[in-house]
């Protein structure tokens, strides 16, 4: 049987991985090893109660009171805290869907794939602050990474196994999120609540600021140079309202490759829950003719500071990407938190990764977690507001 495990279950993708598990049509064949969540005991606690894993964890450890009462009598461990997940990902597992938000879902993918699972990784912040780190974990347990972002399923698949050399470029597709069609000089005043909206996408609150600002869309272009070993300008951004065609593949001999359909996490967790087998997914079919047409345009970098960044990010190298990934968690929480304004976060993060780039070491791959923790503590002080 084999034993799977879901970080961040009560979150949107890790939802998603819940209900492929559950609704899959091969639920016995699963033996769930472990579901992590947060706050939300009661919905940690349902899907304890349906999944049966071995234990459940939420990462706080005040509210372990509450998740034992939740899971009473369900045979269910309940525990709680960062060295309950920790202890929770060394448990064997073949398949672990790494779906905790921000970099906090980094120890517990490391301690993943160190005991030898398949790491389904939707958590992109890993890779953008310890992609080398990352890797390296994967290659020494002989392991693999598997792409779970909808773009980078989206390469992985498209690429097929084709050998980069023969790449030209690939592209990243970007809805262009919540102020996609706003005129520019609105865009200090955009509240939370307006940022938090998504045209095509649900997900988490965070995620959905991050396509506002393209903050995502940065990180995933830093993603997709880690991923498949990209140089920063083989990875191109095109602004595609409609989120169908999700990434292309653009080969030197003139041909290019996309993959499309309906904007659904449920095919990319499952695709990497089936690889290297395809099954049937229950995932809305594409009408094309219904749509009628699709349609692009080019990012516009003066609403979009944060594609820039990514380039610089990927340029520099080293501690940058953890210092970027921080810099931009903590400006998203002075945001959220009413502290900052909306376009007061692309150059924060800016003055953040100049001003830590003079520090010695900044050059040098993380090559720990703990580096890792080192850079990103100094950039979260540093970005605060
Ligand atoms: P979410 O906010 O809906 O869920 C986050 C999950 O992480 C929850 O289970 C939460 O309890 C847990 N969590 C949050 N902080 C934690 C912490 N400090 N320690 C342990 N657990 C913690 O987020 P989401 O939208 O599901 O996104 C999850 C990840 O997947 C992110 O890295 C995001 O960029 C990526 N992603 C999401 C989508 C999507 O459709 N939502 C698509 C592609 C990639
Ligand atoms: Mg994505």
């Amino acid at each position: 049987m084999r034993r799977v495990s879901i970080f961040g279950a009560t979150g949107s993708v890790g939802a998603n991985g819940v209900d492929l598990l559950r609704h899959g049509g091969e639920a016995e064949a699963y033996h769930v090893v472990a579901l992590t969540g947060g706050r939300n005991i009661a919905r940690l606690a349902e899907m304890a109660r349906v999944l049966r894993p071995e234990v459940a964890v939420t990462a706080h450890p005040e509210l372990l009171d509450d998740l034992r009462s939740a899971l009473e009598g369900s045979g269910v461990q309940a525990a709680a805290g960062e060295a309950a997940l920790q202890e929770a990902a060394a448990r064997p597992a073949d398949w672990v869907l790494s779906a905790i938000v921000g970099a906090a879902g980094l120890a517990p993918g490391l301690t993943a794939l160190a005991q030898g699972g398949v790491l389904a990784l939707a958590n992109k912040e890993s890779l953008v602050c310890a992609g080398d780190l990352l890797r390296r974990t994967a290659a020494a347990a002989g392991t693999t990474i598997l792409p779970v972002d909808s773009e980078h399923s989206a390469l992985f698949q498209a690429l097929g196994g084709d050998n980069l050399d023969s790449v030209k470029d690939v592209t990243i597709t970007a809805s262009g999120g919540a102020f996609r069609d706003w005129p520019l000089e609105r865009l200090a005043a955009a509240t939370v609540a307006e940022a938090s909206t998504h045209p095509n996408w649900a997900m988490g609150q965070r995620i959905t600021i991050d396509s506002a600002s393209m903050f995502n869309k940065a990180m995933e272009v830093i993603e997709a140079k880690e991923f498949f070993g990209l140089k920063p300008d083989q990875i191109k951004v095109l602004v595609h309202p409609e989120s169908i065609i999700h990434a292309m593949v653009t080969h030197h001999d003139g041909g290019t490759l996309a993959h499309l359909g309906a904007p659904d996490m449920r095919h990319a967790i499952g695709y990497a829950l089936h690889w290297p087998q395809r099954q049937a997914l229950p995932v809305p079919a594409l009408d094309l003719a219904a749509l009628g047409s699709l349609t692009f345009r080019a990012p516009d970098e003066n609403r979009w500071p944060a594609l820039r960044l990514a380039r610089e990010v990927m340029t520099a190298g080293g501690a940058a990407g953890a210092v970027f990934n921080a810099a931009k968690e903590q400006a998203l929480d002075d945001f959220i938190g009413g502290r900052i304004r909306f376009t007061d976060m692309a150059p924060r993060v800016e003055a953040t990764l100049a001003a830590l780039s003079r520090e010695d070491g900044f050059g040098a791959d993380p090559d720990s977690l703990e580096s890792v923790l080192f850079w990103d503590g100094l950039a979260r002080r540093k970005a605060a507001a």
